[in-house]
C-alpha cells in the first residue's frame, strides 16, 4: 500500500512540476512569458534594494514585421519569432533570463551585470539576429533598448525606461541599441 502510495505521490510531483512549467512558458517560442517576467524582476529587485545587487534589462522589438507577415505569410512570421528565440536563448549565459513579452517583444534580464556589459550583450543579439538567414533576400532586424536598474526605479519607471529607450532606436532609423 504505502509503495503505491509513494508511485502516486511520484507521478503528482511529476505533473506539478510540468503545470509549473507550463505556467511560466510561452507556447509558440517555448521561452518564459510576461507572467514570470513580473515575478523575476521583483525578485531581481528585492535583492537590488537588499544587497545592492545590480540587474539590467535589455527589451527588443523585431522591425518591420507587419511587412514579414504580410510578404511571406503568418507562419513564416511564426518561424522567424521560434528561431530568433532560439538563437537569442543561445548567446546567453544559464543566469540571464529571456521573456516573450509581447506579440515580437522580448526582454532579456540580466542579473548581476552593469550597464556597459549589458550593452555589450545587447550588441551581440543585435549583430546575430541580422544574420538569421529566413526570408529570401532580407535581413531581420531588431531595434534594442538597455536599462540599469536604479535607486529609485519602480518596476514600471523601469520598464517605461527601457520601452522609451526601444523607440529611441525605432526613431533613429531602427537596427540599433539605444542605452
Ligand atoms: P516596427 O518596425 O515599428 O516595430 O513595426 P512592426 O511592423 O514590427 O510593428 P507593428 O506593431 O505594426 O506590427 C507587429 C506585428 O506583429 C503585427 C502582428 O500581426 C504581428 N504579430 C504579433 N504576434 C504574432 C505572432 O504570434 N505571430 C506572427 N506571425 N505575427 C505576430
Ligand atoms: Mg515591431
Ligand atoms: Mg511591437
Amino acid at each position: 500500500m504505502s509503495q503505491e502510495f509513494e508511485r502516486m505521490r511520484t507521478v503528482l510531483d511529476e505533473k506539478y512540476t510540468l503545470i509549473e512549467q507550463i505556467i511560466i512558458t510561452d507556447e509558440l517560442t517555448q521561452i518564459y512569458n510576461r507572467k514570470f517576467y513580473n515575478d523575476k524582476v521583483l525578485e531581481c529587485m528585492s535583492l537590488y534594494h537588499r544587497y545592492q545587487t545590480p540587474f539590467c534589462i535589455i527589451m527588443y522589438d523585431i522591425d518591420n514585421f507587419k511587412n514579414i507577415n504580410d510578404s511571406y505569410g503568418h507562419s513564416i512570421g511564426d518561424k522567424v519569432l521560434i528561431q530568433m528565440s532560439a538563437l537569442v536563448q543561445s548567446l546567453l549565459r544559464d543566469s540571464d533570463y529571456l521573456f516573450r513579452i509581447g506579440g515580437e517583444e522580448f526582454i532579456v534580464l540580466l542579473p548581476q551585470i552593469q550597464l556597459s556589459e549589458a550593452k555589450n550583450v545587447a550588441e551581440k543579439i543585435r549583430k546575430n539576429v541580422s544574420t538569421l538567414e529566413i526570408l529570401e533576400d532580407e535581413a531581420i532586424t531588431v531595434s534594442i533598448g538597455v536599462a540599469q536598474m536604479g535607486a529609485k526605479d519602480t518596476e514600471d519607471s523601469l520598464y517605461h525606461r527601457v520601452d522609451e529607450l526601444l523607440y529611441v532606436s525605432k526613431n533613429h532609423g531602427k537596427n540599433r541599441v539605444s542605452s
